[in-house]
């Protein structure tokens, strides 16, 4: 069979029997029951309980933050108000399965209308009846199966709480026909260490049958032969031993030192990014402390965030960016709702500049928060697109008593006039994940221009050097905080550009670390240059293989 091609989420490989997610169940029938009330309400309870002792087990297994989301699952099923509802619905002639299909839908409803966090737990409850459902009719669960040994799962796409709850030491690696490389199973499985390939499109895969996920090369091989498996095996023992290395600070094999930093979008990640030798944080997304916020945060509130990311990391780097509202990232106190296209909207500094007394709030609380504390305490805008929008926010944040204060490049126009921008600002950090979407005019969320989406793309990486010829003309750093910081051969051709310091998603630093100690800054500057005359993204990774090789 043919290799499947996909799109890999970082670096790994794994090996192991296919197990497919059980499907989603047919919606129950509206025809009225042949059975008494009596006779569907025992049959409800019955399954009711079974699923609730089920996700019970489950939750006892997992332990963790997993257990309390299904312990929170099994209480939902035996929720009486919700039983009455069923009952109710049976009564009126329903079949079980349909009663029950009803009441939890209505109850659902009633939790989106609360919003917050019961908005939040509608899509569990749909879980939930699901499974009720599923038992209902002697069928399995939908959802993640469990085979009794580790396997590869493969799937349509996952939820976030599929993902999230994942039992690391049976699921090897996820595969999925639907989702682009910035879906939340990408997200989420970057962040678990989970090996990936999504957006295979249809694939003809048995339960039982052996595959190698390959990540690192957006592959899915079906029936590997023996020297395929043996080779899969080697590399993902080398990863192994590479995530144990010691952890010195990121340098070249010449010693150029390349500071590597985290990516973090809340406090309570910097403990173990420290533990995964972070020298610092270099992107602090603050607008994830605020997703669920309607009204702006107060200065107090957001002034203890800082304080403890600070704290955690004193005597370090830490880049804060302030608020980047828009787009996939709404916020309802910062952004417009009714905007058609809110990617070319008002997004990042443009809500801000729009809504000064919010940027001002969150500029005072930093400078608080950084005079209470020993860090060395960076700021930067994003989604700056022009040398005023630089001005007037780096004016404003030294009025407010920020010491160093710089930019995020993500728009073209910032990289194409980084030289003027970089003469005001004191660094610029860039974001190639918005960088690329912009230069390829290619939508991150959306699986159908995955293609276009790859940060190797010789176009970004013009934008790239760009930014970093205009840091070297004023003596300024220029960082990479976008996912391609992430992809150890593409990090080594960031640093050929120019790039000073990579700033990463936690799981991703061991790999980059080892990676960059097996060039000089000589190899890493011709690896730049074969990669960046290429002609497309595939022939620039082509290239800067080649270049190593
Ligand atoms: C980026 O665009 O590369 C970036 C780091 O910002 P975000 O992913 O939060 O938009
Ligand atoms: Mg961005």
């Amino acid at each position: 069979m043919a290799d499947l091609r996909g799109v890999g989420i970082g670096l790994g490989v794994a090996q192991g029997p296919v197990a497919h997610m059980a499907a989603r169940l047919a919606p129950p029938s509206d025809a009225r029951s042949a059975r008494t009330p009596d006779e569907e309400k025992a049959a409800v309870a019955e399954a009711v309980s079974a699923v609730a002792a089920e996700l019970n087990a489950r939750g006892e297994r997992a332990g963790g933050s997993a257990q309390d989301v299904l312990e929170a699952q099994a209480m939902m099923a035996e929720d009486p108000t919700l039983l009455e509802g069923v009952h109710a619905e049976i009564d009126g002639g329903a079949t079980g399965e349909y009663a029950v299909h009803r009441a939890f839908a209505a109850f659902a409803e009633q939790l989106k209308a609360l919003g917050g966090y019961l908005g939040e737990r509608a899509a569990d409850l749909a879980d939930v009846a699901q499974r009720v459902i599923a038992h209902l009719r002697g069928v399995p669960a939908p959802g993640v199966p469990e085979p009794g040994h580790p396997f590869v799962l493969v799937a349509e796409d996952l939820a976030p709480a599929d993902t999230a709850l994942l039992d690391l030491d049976q699921v090897l690696a996820v595969v999925t026909t639907e989702g682009g490389p910035t879906s939340h199973t990408a997200i989420l499985a970057r962040e678990k260490g989970i090996v990936a390939v999504v957006g295979t499109g249809e694939i003809d895969l048995s339960d039982g049958q052996t595959v190698i996920v390959d990540a690192e090369n957006d592959v899915v091989i079906a029936d590997p032969t023996e020297d395929q498996l043996a080779d899969a095996a080697a590399r993902a023992e080398a990863r192994a031993n590479a995530a144990q290395a010691p952890l010195t600070p990121g340098a070249l094999a010449d010693g150029t030192p390349v500071p590597l930093l985290a990516n973090l979008g809340s406090p309570d990640g910097a403990a173990e990014a420290l533990e995964k030798g972070a020298e610092g944080v270099g992107l602090f997304r603050t607008e994830f402390l605020f997703l669920s916020s309607e009204e702006a945060p107060s200065v107090e509130s957001q002034k203890e965030s800082y304080r403890r990311m600070l704290e955690t990391f004193a005597g370090k780097k830490v880049v804060v960016r302030v608020l980047d509202a828009g787009a996939d990232k709404p916020l309802p106190f910062l952004t417009d709702a009714d905007e058609e296209n809110p990617a070319l909207g008002r997004r990042g500094i443009r809500a801000l500049q729009h809504r000064e007394n919010v940027l001002r709030d969150q500029l005072t609380a930093l400078a608080q928060a950084d005079a209470e504390t020993d860090a060395d305490l960076w700021v930067m805008a994003p989604m700056i697109a022009t040398v005023d929008e630089t001005a007037s926010f780096t004016l404003l944040a030294k009025e407010l008593g920020l010491k160093t204060v710089g930019v995020m490049v993500e728009v073209p126009s910032a990289a194409l006039l980084a030289d003027r921008i970089l003469e005001t600002a004191d660094f610029a950090s860039i974001g190639t994940n918005d960088l690329v979407q912009y230069t390829m005019a290619a939508d991150r969320l959306l699986g159908t221009v995955a293609h276009l989406q790859s940060p190797w793309h010789p176009a970004a990486l013009r934008l790239i050097k760009a930014t970093a010829d205009g840091g070297a003309a004023n003596g300024k750093p220029v960082g990479v905080c976008g996912e391609a910081a992430a992809d150890p051969l593409l990090a080594v051709v960031l640093v050929g550009l120019g790039v000073s310091t990579l700033s990463m998603s936690p799981s991703a630093l061991a790999d980059v670390r080892a990676e960059l100690t097996r060039h000089t800054i000589d190899d890493a500057r011709r690896i730049a240059e074969a990669a960046i005359a290429a002609g497309n993204a595939d022939d620039a990774r082509a290239a800067a293989r080649a270049a190593v090789a």
